[in-house]
């Protein structure tokens, strides 16, 4: 890797933990300025300041819970107040409460779909409007092999990136000729906090996930954080620049 990002400003939301952190960092060691954000202030000023000692580069945490407008349109702003500029976005922030069809309450819907889907429209509507003033941008949506499989326990939050797909490709179709960007990564098992941590509150461990993941994903184990994050650092570079509306799968065959 080599300055891929230097000079770019990229927002990562929900970057202070697990696969945004990841990303962060490997934005940071592009030489990217980073948008640490989160719903903790404490960890993510934390987050936000070993970027700044370990890669030298400017980072800055911006407390925002992108369930709503409001909160989206705050998160850009403060980072134009800042930087001046965005020219990424990582949507990443999500919530995974499992559940079925039959399960599925309206509040966890909501949760759910407030987080990872409206989360997602209006970061992304705030940042466009942005990169339309600068001639352009990448932005990077965090997808899911649900999306396709509409996964029975994970039903809710299978639609909610179904959904996030869809505003994938209409905003590649839409603003492709203003120099703006969308690309989809799907993800496909990771064992990020989030994930141990879901999977320990029903009584399995680290240990045990890992090894499920040997059967369940093709490749026989479970991807990286750093292998998510080798990927959206290609849709965010300009090595990417004629690339588009695009779903990269980084999950090991999962989807097949
Ligand atoms: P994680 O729980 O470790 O991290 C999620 C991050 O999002 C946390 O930092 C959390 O604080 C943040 N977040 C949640 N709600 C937020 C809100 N309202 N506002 C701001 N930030 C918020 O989980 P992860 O596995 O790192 O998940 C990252 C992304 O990857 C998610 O979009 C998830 O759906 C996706 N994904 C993960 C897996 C997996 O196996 N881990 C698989 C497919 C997709």
């Amino acid at each position: 890797m080599s300055n891929r990002l230097i000079g770019k400003v990229i927002v990562i939301t929900g970057s202070t933990q697990g696969i945004g952190k990841t990303i962060a960092h490997f934005c940071a060691k592009e030489g990217a300025y980073v948008v640490v954000n989160g719903r903790n202030s404490e960890t993510g000023k934390a987050a936000a300041k070993e970027i700044e000692t370990m890669y030298g580069t400017k980072a800055v945490f911006i407390h925002a819970d992108v369930s709503t407008e409001a909160a989206c349109r705050e998160l850009i702003e403060k980072t134009i107040a800042y930087f001046g500029r965005i020219d990424g976005l990582v949507n990443n922030a999500g919530i995974f409460p499992r559940g079925t069809i039959l399960e599925t309450e309206e509040p966890d819907f909501d949760a759910i779909f407030a987080v990872n889907m409206k989360g997602a429209f209006f970061c992304s509507k705030y940042a466009i409007q942005e990169m339309l003033k600068t001639g352009g941008g990448s932005i990077v949506q965090i997808g899911s092999t649900n999306a396709y499989k509409g996964a029975k326990e994970l039903v809710a939050y299978s639609c909610s990136k179904g959904a996030m797909l869809t505003l994938n490709r209409s905003i590649a179709a839409h603003y492709a000729k203003d120099g703006i960007r969308s690309n989809w990564v799907t993800v496909g098992w990771v064992a990020s906090k989030g994930e141990i941590e879901l999977h320990e509150s029903m009584g399995i461990s680290e240990a045990q996930l890992k090894e499920r993941a040997k059967t369940a994903v093709p490749t026989g184990e479970m991807q990286t954080e750093e292998d998510i994050a080798h990927g959206v650092m290609y849709l965010l570079s300009d090595e990417s620049k004629q690339v588009t509306g695009t779903e990269l799968d980084i999950n090991g065959g999962l989807g097949l």
